[in-house]
């Protein structure tokens, strides 16, 4: 446990929450939406600092992040907790919990997490993931803090769902990030995750102006966002608004936890491919086994760059400061 960031004292005691959009307004003894950020006699605590409920060493494609150090293993670790609530979510065993009733974790400190993550040779860095980590802040911002001594890079998987001050103060920390945009409108924000989607595009928005690795996931779930128009409007805005080279990840949904619609067709994906690619640079295909959309291709010339089977990612068409081959122009920044 540590006391929190970003939160005042008003009135009987009660803690407003800054963290993150919800601004939850705390009682004592009571926890936020997150379930993870307790009000401890007008003090906010942050109940899972340290409690680890997974680590890992995985492939950044994992992520994902296809042109973030492509082909590297990053040490994954993760805690509990969430400020969304999707009924698909696919971890939620530990991210609808509180630590009250998730006991598979263990206790780990900052300074060990840099141990085990400096363990393998050929480990780039840290991943913040698996759970939520915005509501893990100041664990992240610890280990990112020693991190950064390291030559460790630091990534953060995230839903976005975060408040300008905070999320402006943890980019410098940060060298890439993973983001899921998981549609793009209000409607399905507010009935499926208890969220908001305005926020989210803001924080996009900031992360890119940071010049910081930005990638994007959207997974398409049959029924709930697959409509084309809605999806169209969304490439239209990630290109307009962060630029034609920001890469999309669109990702096949199987039903979990609350959700029971079919999976996604194939096709559904494939149109929705389609679209992206008439506007992006780098569109990719995943949860799913397809040869398409797996490859990075030179967006000027078409050579291939990168090739991917699975996990198994092989660089072809690039030289060492990830510019085409071919054609010499620049592909990806971070190679
Ligand atoms: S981080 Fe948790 S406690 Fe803070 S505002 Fe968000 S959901 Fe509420």
């Amino acid at each position: 446990m540590k006391e929190s960031l970003f939160y005042s004292v008003g009135k009987e005691n009660r803690v407003h929450c800054t963290l993150c959009p919800h601004h939850c307004v705390i009682k004592p003894g009571k926890r936020g939406i997150c379930r993870v950020r307790k009000n401890d006699a007008g003090k906010l605590i942050s109940e899972n600092y340290s409690r680890v409920s997974s680590v890992g060493f995985d492939p950044i494609e994992k992520k994902p992040l296809y042109h973030f150090h492509p082909g590297q293993i990053i040490f994954s670790v993760g805690s509990i907790g969430c400020n969304l609530h999707c009924q698909f979510c696919q971890n939620w065993e530990i991210s609808q919990s509180s630590c009250d009733d998730f006991e598979y974790m263990t206790t780990i400190a900052p300074d060990k997490i840099i141990e085990m993550a400096s363990d393998r040779p050929d480990n780039i860095g840290i991943a913040y993931t698996y759970n939520e980590p915005a509501v893990w802040y100041e664990y992240m911002m610890d280990i990112a803090n020693l991190a950064g001594d390291t030559g460790l890079k630091n990534v953060m998987v995230s839903n976005g769902f975060i408040n300008p001050e905070p999320l402006q103060k943890l980019i410098p920390f940060m060298d890439a990030f993973s983001i899921d945009l998981k549609a793009f409108t209000e409607q399905f924000y507010l009935q499926l995750t208890n969220s908001r989607l305005q926020p989210i595009l803001d924080a996009l928005k900031q992360i890119r102006k940071s010049g910081k690795h930005l990638e994007i996931t959207n997974l398409v779930i049959t029924n709930q966002n697959d409509n084309p128009d809605d999806f169209e409007a969304m490439v239209d805005w990630i290109a307009n608004e962060l630029g034609e080279e920001t890469v999309l990840h669109i990702s096949r949904y199987y039903p979990t936890y609350k959700l029971n619609d079919p999976t996604t067709p194939e096709k559904t994906l494939n149109h929705f491919y389609e679209i992206a690619s008439r506007r992006l640079d780098h569109v990719f295909l995943g949860n799913l086994r397809s040869n398409r959309g797996q490859d990075t291709t030179c967006p000027q010339c078409k050579t291939i760059a990168i090739l991917r089977s699975g996990y198994t990612t092989r660089i072809v068409g690039l030289d060492e400061q990830g510019n085409c081959k071919n054609c010499g122009n620049n592909v990806i920044k971070f190679i």
